[in-house]
């Protein structure tokens, strides 16, 4: 048995005597070297027994549980994760690792590193929770309060953040637990604001932590991260190659013309008619000049505020939106159109638009490789039974800033409990979002399965 194996293992060096056409006696000396040349990474990288990874699975299941309980009932809105970010560096003390804080505002990161070298590679989770006050009814439901944007709400984890912290921190101890079986670096991250900044057009989140120095010491090849998504059971995981999340930008459209008594609108020029021609036409950019078939598009506007009184034409309009997409190139060209729609539709009417943008989040992609791999060793852990295509997404990620770093793979666990029906479950950011705890433990199976994926060595090219 072992014969035939180091015999094709030692083919390729063997080819290679042989096209250099060596005497026989050097063949015979070349063979045993082949052998132990072959043989060397296949020792060195090695993956640890499935039995341990079991075992370091159920040590910790109880303790995630816990964290993600307490993280639920204390949610802190993006930027301000100071307790989760304690909490989290704390554990990660304990573990024994080096950490560091405050990294592009509260983020938080440290290294663990295997007995052997070997690849290095990068997990993420996102700490922020919504001002969405909170309706489920759970015993550890948050009561936190807070104003955001000048508004009195409530703050939840209605995005299930609390879980990919408590699934990153139970990580981390399970890879502490079998170090002495790895090769390589694992990074992990618990970053800030995924949801976006409290104030438009500032940076924070993944591109804050990047820009503050996350990777100057630390180079990952590929860096995954995942998402927990009421839209299918618990215990299912879900994914997509290529375009998985749509860019995010966030638009303000500024309509000036000029004041004057409603009575008399010819004395003026009416912001609000423009407005309102602007709101119809850039329906027609979507349906009518961008090939949605190859690329989706979604633009909508949430806000059109103007005027203080029944009988004055205001001087201003003010309308902001998002625009989806799943191309950077449609996404610009999306953009120059609107701009241009609205300064042609203002000019004609004798008023003016200025159009502003800013970018939450680029497009989520998947490295095809890292898909291939990624959803190889997804399967392998949790049955191919329980892994799906994902649809596309019109929500965006900032963990698309991942990206420009290192091949990103990005996945999906289900969280909506037995017994319901995925499809009718209150949606991510829902005040009723509710997560089946058992996500937690099939997201921790799906995150370890990723992660010594890749640690071990590249599958061969067929
Ligand atoms: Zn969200
Ligand atoms: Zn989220």
């Amino acid at each position: 048995m072992v014969a035939p194996i180091l015999r094709m293992l030692a083919a390729p060096l063997m080819r290679r005597a042989s096209a250099m056409r060596l005497p026989v006696a050097a063949h015979a000396l070349l063979l045993p070297l082949a052998v132990a040349l072959a043989l060397l990474p296949a020792v060195a990288c090695a993956a640890p027994d499935p039995a341990r990874v079991d075992a370091a699975i159920a040590g910790v299941l109880p303790e995630m549980t816990a964290w993600r309980r307490d993280i639920h009932q204390h949610p802190e809105l993006g930027t301000l994760e100071v307790r989760t970010a304690a909490k989290v560096a704390g554990h990660l003390r304990g573990l024994g690792l080096e950490v560091r804080t405050g990294i592009g505002g509260t983020g938080v990161a440290a290294v663990i590193r295997g007995a052997r070298p070997g690849p290095r590679i990068a997990l993420r989770a996102d700490m922020d929770a919504l001002p969405v006050t909170e309706a489920t009814g759970l015993p550890f439901a948050s009561t936190v309060r807070t104003t955001y944007r000048s508004q009195e709400v409530g703050v939840m984890h209605a995005c299930g953040h609390d879980a990919h912290v408590a699934i990153l921190m139970a990580a981390a101890e399970a890879l502490v637990a079998l170090k002495g079986e790895l090769a390589g670096e694992v990074m992990v991250i618990f970053q800030p604001a995924e949801e976006g900044p409290p104030v438009p057009g500032q940076i924070v989140g993944a591109k804050a932590m990047i820009d503050d120095g996350l990777f100057r010491d630390f180079r990952p090849e590929a860096i995954f991260g995942l998402h927990v998504w009421s839209a299918l059971p618990a215990g299912s995981v879900g994914f997509r190659g290529g375009p998985t999340m749509a860019s995010v930008d966030e638009w303000r459209l500024v309509v000036r013309g000029r004041q004057t008594h409603g009575a008399r609108p010819w004395d003026g020029v009416d912001p609000i008619t423009i407005a309102a021609q602007v709101q119809l036409a850039m329906q027609a950019i979507v349906a009518r000049q961008v090939d949605t078939v190859r690329s989706p598009v979604v633009l909508s506007t949430g806000q059109v505020q103007a005027g203080v009184r029944f009988n004055i034409i205001p001087d201003e309009a003010v309308m902001t939106g998002t625009l989806r997409a799943f191309d950077a190139e449609v996404r610009r060209d999306v953009i120059a159109r609107l701009e241009r729609t609205a300064k042609a539709i203002a000019e004609a009417a004798g008023g003016s638009a200025e159009l502003t943008v800013n970018m939450n989040a680029p497009l989520t992609a998947n490295a095809f490789e890292r898909t291939q791999r990624g959803g190889a060793a997804l399967r392998a852990a949790l049955g191919g039974d329980r892994v799906v295509e994902m649809p596309l997404l019109t929500i965006g990620e900032d963990f698309s800033q991942f990206s420009t770093v290192a091949p990103t793979f990005f996945w999906f666990v289900g969280s909506t409990g037995p017994g319901i029906d995925p499809r009718r479950a209150p949606m991510n950011h829902s005040p009723q979002f509710l997560l089946d705890e058992s996500a937690l433990e099939a997201g921790l199976r799906s995150m370890l399965a990723v992660a010594l994926e890749a640690l071990g060595p590249p599958p061969p090219t067929p």
